[in-house]
C-alpha cells in the first residue's frame, strides 16, 4: 500500500471535515462559521481569536544550516484576502452564498451582480431593495485559530485549527484600527502593528451580538502581546505553517462561472439565445498548484526535522522578522445584511454592462461577518 505523506493526509483531513461542517456548502477549506447552525460563538458571546500571518508566511525564512535568516525574496504583504460574495435566500429561506467572480476580475460576468443591477433598476421599490441586498459585498478572509494565549484549540487530532475567518466590514475597519492606530498621526501612536506576529501578536476578543438586537459585531484588542502558541504547545504546532490556508487559491478553487451561478441563482440554465448574455463564460479557475489546494509555499518550505520547528520556535537571535505592522487598505463603505428572496426576474438576463464590485452605501442591517442569520 501506498503511504500518504503527512501533509497530504492531513490536507484531506481538513476538506473532509470542511465538507463534514457544512457551512454553505461548496467549502474546499476550513472556515469558522461565526452564526448559522456550525456558529463558533453563540449570539450574546464573544470568543477569543488570534489571528494567523499570512498564507505565504513560510517563504519569509529559509534555513542556513542551524539557523533560519530573512529570505531575500520575500515580499511583506497585507494578511488578509478581500474577496466579494453575494449571499441570497432561495424561495424556501434558506440562505445561500457564493463568491462573485469579479473577485478576480472586474470584468468578468456574473449572474448574480446581472440580477442585482436588473432588480436595482426596477421601478418597484421592493425589486430595489432586493437588488442591494444581493449585490456582491466584500469579505476580509484572515487565517485565525480560536481560544486565548496557551489555550489554542486543535483539531480531534490534535493539530492547530487553524481555518479561514471572515470578517465583516465593522471587525475589519476595528482590526485595521489596531493594527495602524487610525487615520491621524496622533492616533497612530497607539498602534500595535501586526498583530499576526508569531512571538509578538495580539488576541482579539470577538462579540457577537445578541439575537434581534440590531447591533454589530466588535472586537477588542488584547492589551498585552502574546505568542502564537506557548511554549507547551510547541509540539502539537509542528508544522503549523502548512496549515494556513492559501486563501486566494482557496477563493479561485471555488468561484463558479457566469452559467453556473446563473442557474445556482435562478434554478435553470441561462436560455441558449439570450442576446443580454455575455457570451463568454467567466474564465476557468487556474489549476492550483496541488490537487489537494496546497499553495506552492508547502512544497518550497524546507521539512524542518530538526529543533527549531520553526523560525518563532526559538528565542529572537539571528533575524527577527521586522514588528512592522502589514499595510492595510482603506476600509470600504457599507455592507448590507441578510438577502431575502430574490423578487423574480423575468426570463431575460440583465444588460451587459458590468456592475462595479464596489459595495455601496445603504442599509447597514448589522454587521454579519460570515452567513446572514435565518428569518422567522
Ligand atoms: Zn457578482
Amino acid at each position: 500500500m501506498a503511504g500518504l505523506s503527512d501533509k497530504v493526509r492531513e490536507r484531506m483531513r481538513q476538506q473532509a471535515q470542511a465538507i463534514r461542517e457544512g457551512g454553505g456548502g461548496g467549502r474546499t477549506a476550513p472556515v469558522f462559521d461565526l452564526q448559522g447552525k456550525n456558529a463558533v460563538v453563540q449570539a450574546g458571546a464573544s470568543v477569543l481569536a488570534r489571528l494567523c500571518p499570512r498564507w505565504d508566511v513560510a517563504r519569509k525564512f529559509v534555513r542556513q544550516g542551524e539557523a533560519w535568516v530573512l529570505s531575500p525574496e520575500y515580499q511583506e504583504d497585507l494578511i488578509y484576502f478581500v474577496a466579494l460574495e453575494h449571499w441570497w435566500d432561495d424561495a424556501s429561506g434558506k440562505p445561500n452564498r457564493e463568491w462573485c467572480p469579479k473577485t478576480f476580475d472586474e470584468q468578468a460576468p456574473c449572474a448574480l451582480c446581472d440580477a442585482s443591477q436588473e432588480l436595482q433598476q426596477s421601478p418597484d421599490k421592493a425589486d430595489r431593495e432586493a437588488g442591494k441586498r444581493i449585490q456582491a459585498k466584500k469579505a476580509f478572509l484572515f487565517n485565525a485559530v480560536l481560544g486565548g494565549p496557551g489555550k489554542r484549540h486543535l483539531t480531534d487530532d490534535g493539530k492547530p485549527d487553524i481555518r479561514v475567518l471572515p470578517m465583516g466590514n465593522t471587525l475589519f475597519v476595528s482590526v485595521c484600527g489596531f493594527m495602524t492606530g487610525g487615520d491621524d498621526e496622533a492616533s497612530a501612536a497607539f498602534a500595535r502593528g501586526d498583530i499576526s506576529d508569531p512571538r509578538d501578536g495580539y488576541d482579539l476578543l470577538l462579540v457577537r451580538p445578541k439575537a434581534d438586537s440590531g447591533e454589530r459585531w466588535t472586537a477588542q484588542c488584547a492589551p498585552q502581546p502574546s505568542p502564537l502558541y506557548a511554549a507547551a504547545e510547541a509540539p502539537a504546532w509542528a508544522g503549523w505553517m502548512d496549515r494556513l490556508v492559501d486563501i486566494p487559491a482557496m477563493v479561485e478553487r471555488e468561484v463558479k462561472g457566469y452559467d453556473a451561478l446563473y442557474e445556482r441563482y435562478f434554478g435553470q440554465r441561462p436560455p441558449a439565445d439570450d442576446a443580454g448574455a455575455p457570451s463568454a463564460p467567466a474564465p476557468a479557475p487556474a489549476p492550483t498548484p496541488s490537487p489537494f489546494g496546497g499553495g506552492s509555499s508547502a512544497t518550497e518550505q524546507p521539512a524542518p526535522a530538526a529543533a527549531p520547528l520553526d523560525p518563532w520556535a526559538a528565542p529572537r537571535a539571528p533575524a527577527p522578522p521586522p514588528a512592522r505592522a502589514a499595510p492595510v487598505a482603506p476600509p470600504p463603505r457599507g455592507r448590507g445584511g441578510p438577502v431575502r428572496p430574490a423578487a423574480a426576474v423575468g426570463g431575460q438576463a440583465a444588460a451587459a454592462a458590468p456592475v462595479g464590485p464596489e459595495v455601496r452605501g445603504g442599509e447597514e442591517e448589522g454587521d454579519e461577518p460570515s452567513a446572514p442569520a435565518r428569518r422567522g
